[in-house]
């Protein structure tokens, strides 16, 4: 059996061009131990010397035929106009299992170059490409670890040999480097925006400056950007000249984006168009910022300043006794998600403070960024949108890509819907799978064209109609995400009326009212008619209530505990989680009572209580919908059963929030039955000293679940560990350290 099948090192690799990656890859072998024996080759003597004499390859030879005899593997690293001589000159003497890979910049004119060699592509041929480098080249320039932490995409045509693709996946990912499989076609388009593109511009730059008389001036007071941006243009000439030549169309294709793309920016600048200047600044400087999320294709977690990072997704928490102190929790979610999509279809520049900086509010800002509005900020909570009237929105550049967030796909849906464009709404996998057709079919009502998947779930194809008409639509399930979608289509409709069969939020027609828009509620019915302008104005968004619940709960369940609340949202749609606290005998009283933009707001100070369990009043079920999981950790410290009835909603949320915490419940030792449309929990009492055992739970990445448990922890034995919580930054990016400034033995650690 050959050394390729048996995993173990390789006895013979040949190197052919030994500047910077054919030497950083011998070097790679060896630190690695794997192979026993790297035989270089290059077109000088002085580099074969050097590749010797800095220990980098233990054999040269000048005869590309003769070096290959025996190899096992055979890594082409020069220039990839020679690819076809050279593997021309190799072909005849490579054994039946010799491995053949390359590094070239292009893959498609390798897999040409392989076929007129080959008469087809032979199955040990594996085309390849780090993704790493510098403008240096030579020999000497190599280095042992260019490719630790770094993408290599491998291209294998159809046909090709698994266990060669296994084999050079293998050694590279020795080298600490992370193996991509993609066909070569696109690896050639890829690799023409993000790395052809930005060596064509350097190099022109510099030339074009070079070229000019002053041209000494210029180049004594370059300073950083100039440096920066132009730095890949000392890369190798001939090596470049190839990769342009090789990759022709698709390097043409985005060079005549970019031109025009120039010359909008140039017409911009020659007018004096600040709005589009900014549009395009402020879309690049968000992309730019979200690079790494983007390309992991997730929303914008790393922009927050007190952010817990992807990667610390278990939260550990220590039992705790007590808490206390002040707290002014993040903004409004709701809030802030519907200062930006009015503030983008009013007249104006609406300014917004308090916005929530969490990824599912960032969703929603980015996608109307996408939408064609300029939007400055989120700079701590101050947002600016530049208004573009209610038929201003303009065709994005490609799918709305909005995370985790339900309320941006389903609010979003019915705005769109009456646009005349086409977009498609897609989400993250959690969003994937939520229900839509609770949306589509009332928009489907009013002429809207949209098309889910079978079942109903997202992407949402939304081909716009600038003409729906008005319905009256009684909703089955009490929803205010589906009340504001239906209310934003109706502001394109002639007269759009809801009924709800229960009290739901209602800061979708607040917010309509603060932007002079006139909506109608008698009772259960809201009645909006269509064609209204809304007209910018200032928002200063409320902490959010469900975020303050957390800590609601935490202070009334710990021993001896107050907690201040500063600034809650108190909007009467929303106070469902104080009234059934105070029914399960908790102490919280209401203080400083303002109106803030239209919406309620105060002072909340909470005290330890001891809970009583009780059957919630199916009213207040849509007034506390998203607070329920944290109640039932109140449930589980009361004295007596908890039970919840008409809440099946819960079970299409983040995550089936009903199954979910019973489950949770369960593991620490809290007797939860789930029903069908709620939960029934056997309250330990709060005489006891531990309600919870301690143990594991899994939160199915929901957030506001991981927040639940991690409250739990104040009256657990032992200690808790919460597993997949970086979805915590969707509503609450702040949650650790605030938890911990209250008293929560709370720390958050890499999965
Ligand atoms: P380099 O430092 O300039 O080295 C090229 C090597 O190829 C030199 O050793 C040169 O020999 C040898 N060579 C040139 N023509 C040859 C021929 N006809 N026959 C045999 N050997 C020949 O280049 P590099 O940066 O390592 O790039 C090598 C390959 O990797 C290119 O295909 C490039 O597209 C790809 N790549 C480069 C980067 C990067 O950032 N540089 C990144 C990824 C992939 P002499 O020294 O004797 O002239």
């Amino acid at each position: 059996m050959s050394a390729v099948a048996q995993g173990r090192p390789l006895s013979k690799v040949v190197i052919i061009g030994l500047g910077l990656i054919g030497s950083s890859f011998a070097r790679g072998l060896k630190k690695w131990q794997l192979c026993e024996q790297i035989v270089g080759c290059a077109r000088s003597s002085s580099t074969l010397e050097q590749g010797l004499a800095l220990g980098v390859v233990d054999a040269v030879e000048t005869d590309l035929g003769r070096a290959v005899q025996g190899a096992d593997l055979v890594f082409l690293s020069m220039p990839i106009g020679a690819t076809e001589k050279i593997l021309s000159s190799i072909a005849p003497h490579l054994g039946k299992n010799t491995i053949v890979t390359d590094a070239g910049s292009v893959k498609g004119c390798v897999v040409e170059a392989a076929k007129r060699v080959f008469g087809t592509v032979p199955e040990n041929f594996i085309p390849g490409h780090p993704i790493a480098g510098s403008e240096q080249s030579g020999v000497a320039a190599g280095k042992v670890d260019l490719f630790l932490h770094h993408k290599v995409i491998l291209t294998p045509v159809s046909g090709h040999c698994p266990k060669a693709v296994s084999k050079v996946s293998e050694l590279w990912e020795a080298m600490g480097a992370e193996v991509i499989l993609m066909h070569h076609d696109a690896h050639d388009k890829v690799l023409a925006a993000t790395s052809h593109l930005p060596h064509l511009l350097a190099y022109s730059l510099v030339d074009t400056l070079a070229k000019d008389d002053e041209n000494l001036e210029i180049f004594r007071y370059a300073a950083g950007g100039f440096r920066d941006f132009t730095r890949i243009a000392a890369s190798d000439p001939v090596m470049w000249h190839d990769i342009f030549l090789a990759n022709r169309a698709a390097t043409l294709e985005v060079l005549d984006q970019f031109t025009e793309g120039l010359a909008h920016i140039r017409a911009a600048v020659d007018t004096a168009n600040s709005q589009d200047m900014l549009g395009v600044f402020t879309r690049a400087q968000a992309a730019r910022e979200h690079f790494s999320t983007i390309l992991s294709q997730r929303a914008y977690l790393e922009s927050m300043s007190e952010s817990i990072k992807e990667k610390q997704a278990t939260f550990i928490l220590q039992p705790g006794e007590q808490v206390s102190g002040t707290l002014r929790v993040p903004g409004d979610k709701s809030i802030s998600h519907r200062s930006i999509i009015l503030g983008s279809i009013a007249e104006g520049e609406t300014d917004v403070e308090g916005f929530l900086e969490g990824e599912d509010a960032l969703a929603t800002l980015q996608a109307f960024r996408d939408l064609g509005v300029v939007i400055e900020g989120p700079h701590n909570g101050r947002v600016k949108v530049y208004g573009v009237g209610l038929k201003g929105l303009k065709v994005p550049p490609g799918d709305l890509y909005l995370g985790n967030s339900g309320t941006s796909m389903r609010l979003l849906a019915g705005l769109l819907s009456a646009q005349d464009f086409s977009v498609t709404l897609t989400g993250d996998k959690s969003l994937s799978k939520r229900p839509m057709g609770r949306v589509a079919d009332p928009l489907r009502e009013m002429g809207a064209h949209i098309t889910t998947e079978q079942d109903g779930s997202p992407p949402l194809a939304i081909k716009g109609n600038p003409c729906l008409f008005g319905i009256t639509y009684k909703m089955p399930v009490a929803s205010a995400q589906v009340k504001s979608c239906l209310l934003l289509a109706g502001l394109y409709s002639d007269s759009t009326t809801v009924v709800e069969p229960a009290p739901t939020r209602d800061h979708t027609e607040r917010m309509l009212r603060g932007f002079g828009v006139s909506v109608d509620q008698k009772g259960d019915t809201v009645t909006l008619q269509g064609g209204q302008t809304l007209k910018a104005c200032s928002i200063d968004i409320p902490a959010d209530i469900s975020s303050a619940a957390f800590f609601m709960v935490a202070a009334s369940i710990a021993k001896d505990s107050e907690i201040l609340l500063e600034h809650v949202g108190i909007n009467p749609t929303r106070t469902g989680i104080i009234d059934i606290l105070r029914l399960m005998g908790a102490d919280i009283s209401v203080q400083n009572e303002k109106q803030v933009g239209g919406e309620p707001v105060a002072d909340l100070v909470v005290r330890s209580a001891d809970l009583k369990g009780i059957d919630i009043p199916e009213r207040l079920v849509p007034l506390a919908i998203d607070e329920f999981p944290v109640l039932f950790i109140a449930a589980a410290c009361a004295q007596g059963v908890t039970r919840l009835t008409g809440a099946e909603e819960l079970r299409v949320k983040e995550s089936d929030r009903i199954q979910v915490m019973a489950d949770g419940l369960l593991a620490l030792g809290v007797d939860a039955e789930a029903t069908p449309d709620g939960i029934i929990i056997q309250g330990k009492g709060s005489d006891q000293a531990g309600v919870f055992s301690g143990g594991c739970v899994e939160s199915h990445g929901d957030h506001r679940i991981a927040m639940a448990f991690s409250v739990a922890s104040l009256r657990s034995r032992g200690e808790i560990q919460v597993a997949n919580c970086a979805n915590v930054a969707t509503s609450f990016p702040s949650f650790v350290s605030q938890a911990q400034k209250v008293g929560l033995k709370i720390v958050a650690k890499d999965a």
